[in-house]
């Protein structure tokens, strides 16, 4: 029988008899080690424990607490969930599954009916009862011929079978069904105790439209009870959090992929939050200097031609529309070239410097599918924009002033938790950008001492500029904790050039000025999401979609004083409304709790006969009563206060 030559992380090397397993070798090593073992890594692949190791490699074990090994655990909770799925609806067919560091996932497919999220329970106690039982994992390797009879017709496994290069299939026997192997497994199942089915959500086959959608469960598994509950309570707070949950429960907006991936509608709550928000951030602009404009989402290719977004920026572009006659409209990636239209449009004096030209700015990105996500990054969406045309020597004072509006504006929305980074060009890779040495020289130090001079702290990223200036960003989590670009203020030397913008100097001569490129708070979308992950819903009374419910004990009794204090309410511009479903009031108050309306009122006998409410706030567990003119002054108060308590 031939030798294998297996490498030791030390850089030993030692000969084993060909047949033998990762966990001989674990063995050669320490028994404790081979106890701990789960799996191992040849030249990088994790392998099967026990399973012949066949030829000469590297080798790393996996112990059952590392990452790897974790992963391995999550396979084999997903081969059990097929196994005892198989069990009990013999003809189901399986797509993709997968394991990594979040859990779990197996797609099904089934005629009569995707399985449920109620059936969940059920599949977890099935799988408890054959690791209880002391069952093992059986592998098998076939080849395609065989492989291809046991899947038996099902169109997904026979194209993976198919797709594989090799001729040797693996097959993993468990409680009575051979599944078609998705990944390595564990040498023995007693460790998969503390797992758990999380979820199903529709999963198109390769991920693609076209294709069948299938319904993929979602599971998680961890070798103790105490690690995966602690995963439990951080999926639980994420979720509290998570825009895309609480935009649904609270009915802000949705996203069909069968009319559009990325281009949400906006339900009537979260239009309000919306329309609240964009004539808040007009207001504030057109009181600190800047010149709202509309200006079209569509234009002639040839502007974005001009501007370089054709070049640098195409990926991200819907394609052109071909109109005939050599004419090609481009649905605009930035407004950018908009506003410089609006400059141009002018001969311009250095008396109109600062000129600052603001929209809510509506553009179009091809974003990848899998990386659109609920309202945080759409292929539609409204920017709240601002470009700021400057001499060269108010680049510092003017990047002042949009930083201080921005902080002004994050206290307002009590927007706490983020962090400055200043982008600097790659001085590696100098290529990629602008070409003026001088120009990035001085204008990243233009930025650092702005920041410096604000005394704000901030972290420097080199290789995070845009091709056409440094930036500062800043930067906030999202409640699945990646880091997202919120604000962002771009110097910009580039696109005046291309344009060829002037303004005429004190001298008389004409001047080139710089472009300051300025996203207060960022994509109406990306800033909704945001906002809604921040507050968890529970948006205060200036936004709330719904800001009073007053609830009436007694319809016939005290509908009629509802009534006349909705109207005086709306009369003054809150938006109430009166609950007349005349269901239990612990239900009805429960509910407006439920919809984090900011103030829930009863009125019944004693509020009808002195003209009071009773009046409950959200987040506390008591009623105050006061006058109706005291409680209308409250909210009217709260609503100009712009900031939570
Ligand atoms: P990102 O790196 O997030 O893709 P970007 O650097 O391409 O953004 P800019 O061109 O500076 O973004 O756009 C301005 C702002 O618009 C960004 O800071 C971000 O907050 C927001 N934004 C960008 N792309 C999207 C999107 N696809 N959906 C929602 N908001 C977006
Ligand atoms: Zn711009």
């Amino acid at each position: 029988m031939s030798e294998i030559s297996i490498k030791f992380p030390d850089g030993n090397v030692k000969k084993f008899d060909q047949s033998a397993s990762a966990k001989d070798v674990a063995k050669s090593i320490s028994i404790s080690l081979a106890k701990k073992a789960v799996s191992a890594k040849l030249d990088g692949q994790l392998v099967d424990y026990e399973a012949p190791l066949n030829h000469d490699g590297a080798i790393e074990i996996v112990t059952a607490d590392s990452e790897d090994g974790l992963k391995v655990l999550r396979q084999s909770a997903a081969l059990l969930l097929k196994s005892v799925l198989k069990s009990k609806y013999p003809e189901i067919r399986f797509g993709e599954s997968s394991a990594d560091d979040e859990g779990f996932y197996v797609d099904t497919d089934k005629d009569d009916g995707q399985v449920s999220v109620d059936q969940l329970e059920e599949l977890a106690s099935d799988i408890a009862k054959v690791v209880k039982a002391g069952e093992s994992i059986e592998r098998e390797v076939v080849d395609k011929k065989e492989a291809l009879k046991r899947v038996d017709g099902d169109p997904y496994q026979t194209q993976l079978i198919n797709e594989q290069a090799n001729d040797e299939v693996v097959f993993y026997k468990v409680a009575g069904n051979s599944v078609l192997g998705d990944g390595v497994q564990l040498p023995n199942l007693k460790s998969l105790k503390h797992f758990k089915l999380l979820s199903v959500a529709g999963a198109y086959w390769e991920g693609k439209s076209s294709n069948p959608m299938l319904q993929r469960i979602y599971g998680t598994a961890f070798n103790s009870d105490a690690d995966l509950q602690a995963d439990l309570k951080r999926r639980q707070e994420a979720r509290e959090r998570d825009h895309r949950v609480i935009g649904n429960d609270l009915d802000l907006f949705f996203v069909d992929p069968k009319v559009g991936a990325g281009l949400p509608y906006w339900m009537p709550n979260g239009a309000t939050i919306r329309r609240t928000i964009e004539r808040y951030i007009i207001d504030k602009e057109v009181n600190n200097g800047y010149q709202h404009v509309y200006t079209p989402v569509l234009a002639n290719l040839n502007l974005y031609k001009q501007s370089g977004h054709w070049d640098h920026y195409r990926e991200d572009m819907f394609p052109p529309m071909d109109m005939g006659e050599g004419e090609e409209l481009e649905l605009r990636p930035m407004n950018c070239p908009s506003h410089i239209q609006i400059y141009n449009h002018h001969i311009r004096s250095y008396r109109e410097l600062p000129l600052r030209i603001a929209e809510l700015g509506m553009m179009h990105r091809y974003e990848k599918s899998g990386a659109l996500s609920g309202l945080q990054r759409v292929r539609e969406m409204t920017l709240n924009d601002g470009h700021t045309f400057v001499a060269p020597d108010q680049i510092q004072d003017e990047f002042k002033k949009i930083l201080n509006l921005m902080v002004d504006v994050y206290h307002d929305f009590d927007i706490n938790d983020y962090t400055f980074r200043l982008s600097y060009r790659d001085p590696e890779n100098t290529e990629k950008y602008f070409d003026d040495d001088e120009m990035w020289n001085k204008a990243q130090e233009m930025l650092k001492a702005a920041m410096d001079d604000l005394g704000l702290n901030y972290v420097e990223a080199e290789g995070e500029a845009a091709f056409y200036g440094p930036k500062l960003d800043v930067q906030t989590k999202t409640a699945m904790g990646n880091e997202e670009t919120l604000s962002t203020i771009q110097l910009d030397f580039m696109l005046p050039e291309r344009f060829d913008l002037h303004y005429v100097g004190s001298d008389g001569e004409e001047h080139r000025p710089v472009m300051i490129h300025r996203g207060l708070v960022s994509t109406m979308e990306r800033f909704v999401a945001y906002l809604t992950e921040i507050y968890k819903g529970a948006f205060p009374t200036w936004l709330a979609p719904k800001q009073v419910t007053i609830i009436p004990v007694s319809e016939e009794k005290h509908g009629d004083y509802a009534e006349g204090l909705r109207k005086e309410m709306a009369a003054a511009g809150i938006r109430v409304d009166v609950d007349r479903r005349g269901e239990k009031m612990n239900y009805l108050i429960r509910d407006a709790q439920t919809h984090k309306v900011p103030y829930t009122v009863v009125v019944g006998d004693a509020e009808v006969s002195d003209s009071s409410v009773s009046v409950r706030k959200y987040g506390e567990q008591d009623s105050i009563s006061k006058s109706s003119a005291d409680f209308l002054k409250q909210v009217l108060d709260d609503v100009a206060s712009y900031s939570r308590e």
